[in-house]
């Protein structure tokens, strides 16, 4: 058997680079093999760098993706920098009850399949791995300082059912690994059984979420605070928008919304 002296010559693992040895990752995106840390998103380099928006390429309000054009090997704005601040034309016309808003990037290509994924059952370690890609995005921002909780979208229990978990609520078990913010759960309730919000039009969608959702148990929780509401897609707003509002009467001073994916683009 192995003396004394083996043990001590023996290279020392940490238990997270024993991990990364026995379960080699690859990338959700496109299967590559990752050599990252393996408490790190599951996503390369390459593919991060294809998908992400860049933050100042976004409106500030709503996370819409503003038009670009091709200048030399680099994207640049067509608004400018004061034009990002105002937000974008819909932005100064609506009025949101929230503040903000971070995307990861827009829904669209390869993170619009792996997002629509990430809802279907049994896929919530997807929705986890955006949540982390989600919480570095935060952290790329300089505000999140200023919040003190993440509340993600309720679902009904139905739904629930369906899928087996809340994706919002993994998502933001996944931006909680990043960032050290308290998830609250039952801040805010389903409430009433919602049709799917993609197979309707703008217009309907707005009919269809009223109602949708109503202060939970620990909506006191959400007074005197600044909360970041989570949810995988933000396509007219009106969902989130309606989660605001109840914060807002719950007395919350500010709110600001994270998203995996944006859609829809100027
Ligand atoms: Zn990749
Ligand atoms: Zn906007």
């Amino acid at each position: 058997m192995f003396d004394g002296d083996f043990w001590r010559q023996a290279p020392a693992l940490t238990v997270t680079e024993l991990a990364d040895l026995l379960f080699p990752c690859h990338c959700l995106l496109c299967e590559q093999a990752l050599s990252q840390p393996f408490h790190a998103p599951l996503y390369c380099e390459p593919c991060r760098l294809q998908i992400t928006t860049p933050l100042d390429g976004a409106c500030y309000r709503c996370g819409i993706r503003l038009p670009f054009r091709i200048a030399g090997e680099h994207d640049v704005p067509l608004v400018t920098r004061h034009q990002t601040l105002r937000g974008c034309p819909d932005c100064r016309r609506k009025k949101w009850a929230f503040d903000r808003t971070v995307a990861v990037a827009s829904y669209e290509g390869r993170w619009r399949e792996h997002v629509y994924r990430l809802k279907r059952p049994h896929h919530s370690a997807d929705a986890f791995q955006a949540g982390k890609l989600l919480g570095e995005r935060l952290l790329e921002c300089e505000w999140w300082t200023d919040y003190q909780m993440l509340v993600p979208l309720p679902v009904h229990w139905r739904r629930r059912f369906i899928r087996g978990f809340n994706q919002a609520e993994k998502i933001a078990e996944g931006i909680a690994t990043v960032l050290p913010l308290p998830i609250a759960t039952r801040a805010l309730v389903a409430d009433r059984y919602a049709r799917k919000q993609g197979t309707l039009a703008a217009s309907a969608r707005l009919i269809n979420v009223q109602n949708t959702m109503k202060l939970g148990p620990d909506a006191s929780m959400l007074r005197q605070q600044q909360v970041i509401l989570v949810d995988d897609v933000l396509t007219t707003g009106a969902t989130v928008n309606v989660a605001a509002r109840l914060c807002r009467q719950a007395g919350t001073k500010r709110v600001a919304v994270a998203v995996v994916a944006r859609a829809g683009r100027f």
